[in-house]
């Protein structure tokens, strides 16, 4: 059986992993390949991953270059078209709501070759997030639903997925950051980034078009930064958009300048994990980062309208802010108060174990029965 992994982007690279070590380590019935789309594609949001998860050169490296979402998504279901026209696929795997994830997702459905789609059911409500519009297209295209928390059962059923294509599986990125944790909680920290890590800092990652493409927002977030910064060590790791927007807005040099700011390339995933679980605070616009925290238990605070992971809020330490929030770091005290003092509550299925759930759902799916 062959199947065709997909992926694009820092956060697919991490979900895509324990899914590919659990078949070649489990099925040898089962040859996976992998399509590398080449959204993310310097040595610090693509490289870096592929050896911090022992992943194998790409079967195929597509090198897309795309101008926007929709040139990007346009070149990549030509990209991924090729390979399949060569190549006889039985099912087409694809991760999260990035552009790969729906190009690949349009592709084999197109090319009538079971799709199977890892993190659905996840939603915003907010089409004005190039993300939901991909959740979308995917969940809507695909044959099988892998689903990682309880929100996304209950979305896919509103929208009326029948209960059969539809599987509770849990959290793959969790299953990552359990898999590698050996890894990171002994990785060698260096230099500015070790003395940061000992004091505890607030961590910040942001790259999200609605909070670093506005320039109101864009210097907000900066703003929050340095109120943090007059109290407190703060690391932010910038990802290369919003490195360029800050560059662009006159931003970049006044954050450099801050000795209380310690300005990072992205970091591996090792050295990322290992920072936040030392942090004192997160605050972030990531999705990924927002569950990595509520399994950690680290206090995170969102900036943004909205989560399509309300788990993180419900059960785990996330609170959602707006970016123009009156008194934020008074709010944010209160939630950093009040989880000290609540229990720990466990995610359901956020452990080693997704891959094996998605696995026996592979096996279990009709998968070999082409479409007619
Ligand atoms: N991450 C990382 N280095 C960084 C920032 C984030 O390894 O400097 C990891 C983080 O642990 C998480 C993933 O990247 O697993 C989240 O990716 P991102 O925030 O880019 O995407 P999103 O989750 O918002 O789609």
């Amino acid at each position: 059986m062959k199947l065709l992994l997909i992926a694009g982007t820092r956060p697919n690279f991490i979900k895509l992993a324990p899914l590919y070590h659990r078949i070649k380590n489990e099925a040898p019935d089962i040859r996976p390949y992998i399509c590398h789309t080449g959204q993310h594609f310097d040595f610090n949001m693509s490289d870096i991953f592929w050896q911090n998860l022992e992943l194998p050169s790409p079967d195929f490296q597509l090198n897309i270059k795309g101008d926007g979402v929709v040139d990007t998504i346009g070149k990549t279901i030509l990209g991924i078209n090729e390979i399949i026209r060569k190549e006889a696929f039985n099912l087409v795997v694809v991760f999260g709501d990035v552009n790969a994830t729906a190009a690949g997702a349009i592709v084999g459905s197109q090319s009538r070759i079971p799709v199977m789609h890892v993190e659905a059911g996840l939603r915003s409500f907010d089409r004005d997030m190039p993300e939901e519009i991909n959740r979308v297209i995917t969940d809507h295209i695909s044959d099988y639903l892998m689903v990682s928390e309880p929100s996304g059962i209950k979305n896919l059923e509103h929208e009326g997925f029948p209960r059969n294509k539809v599987f509770m599986v849990g959290n793959i990125m969790i299953e990552c950051l359990l898999r590698t944790r050996p890894h990171w909680e002994s990785i060698p920290l260096k230099g500015d980034i070790l003395s940061f890590y000992e004091k505890k800092p607030v961590v910040a990652t942001f790259h999200r078009p609605e909070n670093v493409d506005n320039p109101t927002t864009l210097h907000r977030m900066a703003d929050i930064l340095q109120s943090y910064s007059k109290t407190q060590p703060v690391v932010f790791p910038v990802h290369p958009r919003t490195k360029a927007r800050l560059e662009q807005h006159g931003l970049f040099q006044r954050l450099v300048d801050d000795h209380n700011i310690l300005i990072t390339q992205p970091m591996s995933y090792f050295e990322f994990l290992r920072l936040v679980s030392n942090a004192s605070l997160v605050i972030t616009d990531s999705g990924g980062v927002q569950e990595e925290t509520s399994f950690l238990r680290i206090p995170c605070v969102t900036f943004r309208k909205n989560t399509e992971r309300p788990v993180t809020v419900e059960l785990g330490t996330n609170k959602m802010m707006s970016i123009f929030e009156e008194n934020y770091l008074e709010k944010i005290e209160e939630h950093i108060a009040g989880l000290r003092q609540s229990p720990r509550k466990d995610i359901p299925l956020w452990d080693d174990s997704v891959s094996r759930r998605i696995l026996d759902t592979i096996r279990q799916a009709v998968i070999l029965q082409p479409k007619t």
